[in-house]
Formats: C-alpha cells, sequence, structure tokens
C-alpha cells in the first residue's frame, strides 16, 4: 500500500496531545483550501497525482511503519495529521491498526468533513481521541464555505462530526483578527464534554493577503477571549510564547 506523504514526521512531540508524547504523520494533501492555511505547501499545485494529492511525495507504507517503531520507546501515541488524513482513508486506516497493534494510542487532527470515515475507524476501536478544527459557527455555511475554499457542505459535515460518540475529543479553532466567530463556535460546545483549544493564527503564512497583513493576536488577547466563553468547562489557548495554557 502506498501513502501521499507530506514527507514530515516529527518523531516525538509534546505539543500536539497534551499529556502525551507522541510522534505526528503529516499525511499530503486536503480537501480544503482554508484562507489561512499555514500548511498550503502540502497542498501546492503539481501535476504528479490527481488533483486532491498534490504536492506529496509516494512512500511504501512500510516507511512510515518503519519511522513508527524506531520511534516508539518514545512514545505512547501517534497523531495523524496533515493536510487531511481522511482523504487517504486505506493508509489511513491500515497504519492506525497498526499503530494499535504496537500498544499505543491513534489520535487523528481533522477537519471534520468525512464524519463517515471518522465513525468507521471508531467503530473498529482504532481511534482514541479526535482532534477537531473547526474554522467558523456551525451555523452560517456561508462563512464556514468561504473560509474553507467553497464547501458549500462543510458545515453541516463537520456538524456530525463533532456529534460523533465513543472517543475522546478536543475542539481547535485557529483565531485570526479578521475572523471572528469564537463564542459562536463555543455555543456548539456547551453540551460536549470536550476540550476546546484557541490556538494563535500565525498571519505571515496565510495564502490570503487580507490574512497575510494582519497582526496576530496577542497572548493576552487571546486570553480575554478564552475567559469570555466561561460557560465551558476547558478551555485553553496555544500561542507561540507559552505553549498550551489552561484558561478555564
Ligand atoms: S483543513 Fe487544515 S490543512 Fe486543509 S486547507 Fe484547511 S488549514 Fe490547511
Amino acid at each position: 500500500m502506498k501513502l501521499i506523504f507530506s514527507g514530515i514526521m516529527i518523531p516525538v512531540s509534546t505539543i500536539d496531545w497534551y499529556g502525551r508524547s507522541a510522534s505526528v504523520i503529516f499525511f499530503n494533501g486536503c480537501n480544503f483550501k482554508c484562507l489561512y492555511c499555514s500548511n498550503n505547501r502540502f497542498i501546492e499545485v503539481s501535476n504528479r497525482l490527481e488533483p486532491l494529492f498534490k504536492g506529496g511525495v509516494v512512500v511504501d507504507i512500510e516507511e512510515i511503519e518503519k519511522h513508527i517503531l524506531h520511534a516508539k520507546s518514545f512514545i505512547s501515541a501517534v497523531v495523524f495529521s496533515g493536510g487531511e488524513p481522511t482523504t487517504q482513508y486505506d493508509a489511513l486506516e491500515h497504519l492506525s491498526k497498526f499503530v494499535k497493534k504496537q500498544g499505543l494510542l491513534v489520535g487523528i487532527e481533522t477537519n471534520g468533513y468525512y464524519p463517515e470515515r471518522l465513525s468507521r475507524l471508531i467503530q473498529q476501536k482504532l481511534l482514541d481521541k479526535i482532534f477537531l478544527d473547526i474554522k467558523a459557527p456551525l451555523d452560517d455555511s456561508h462563512k464556514y464555505s468561504q473560509i474553507t475554499g467553497g464547501k458549500e457542505d462543510a458545515a453541516e459535515r463537520v456538524l456530525h462530526s463533532l456529534n460523533l460518540k465513543g472517543v475522546p475529543l478536543e475542539v481547535r479553532t485557529t483565531v485570526f483578527r479578521s475572523l471572528d466567530g469564537v463564542l459562536e463556535i463555543a455555543k456548539f460546545l456547551a453540551d460536549k464534554d470536550c476540550t476546546y483549544v484557541l490556538q494563535q493564527g500565525i498571519p505571515e503564512n496565510a495564502p490570503d493577503d487580507r490574512i497575510r497583513k494582519e497582526k496576530p493576536l496577542s497572548r493576552e488577547e487571546l486570553i480575554d477571549l478564552a475567559s469570555s466563553i466561561s460557560f465551558l468547562k476547558d478551555v485553553r489557548i496555544r500561542t507561540k510564547e507559552k505553549g498550551e495554557e489552561k484558561i478555564i
């Protein structure tokens, strides 16, 4: 089996899964085209493969397994990230089975567009944590579509992912000055047992000109924003300066 790989693996990370040491494997390719995507080098256009998977390197899946085995003594989990890992479902399922066989936990960082694929992994007990990126209020399909590059059904499908049961959930929003909506997103989390993390957006990496010219939110501004959603039980911020901090 082959994987279209970004070429990037972090053998040992302590920031992607709070409280754990995990390897992070970045799949190549994404079905969204977000205005602020800092991973846009993974979705660059080339003519190597079908449009969804442009710009990556095709590797044998055993190559990735070898990297996981090398890191195994230093980690308790593997996180699949991207790009969007669910776009290569067969490789994702195969690697998740491999990781579980090693006695490690599996996490996935996802944009939530494929709830049925996440559900298949949950049913097979191949998933231990979902890190779900929510980019705009889920009742505003127009805004969601604008941010993610034109997918009209994005908000609806992400809402399905948010409502999946049977696996712990962390929701993340990357925050930029011109893209407000954190309070509205938070309202969808009020009845969920999840962590909500506000990530400091890095405008300089954004493909969108307008966002690129913005000043990033400061740590203090993010703390204020996080404090304003005190109706949630567990709210954190993640900044360049201090990493992850629990605010509520
Ligand atoms: S979902 Fe993530 S990887 Fe895909 S375009 Fe958006 S920010 Fe980039």
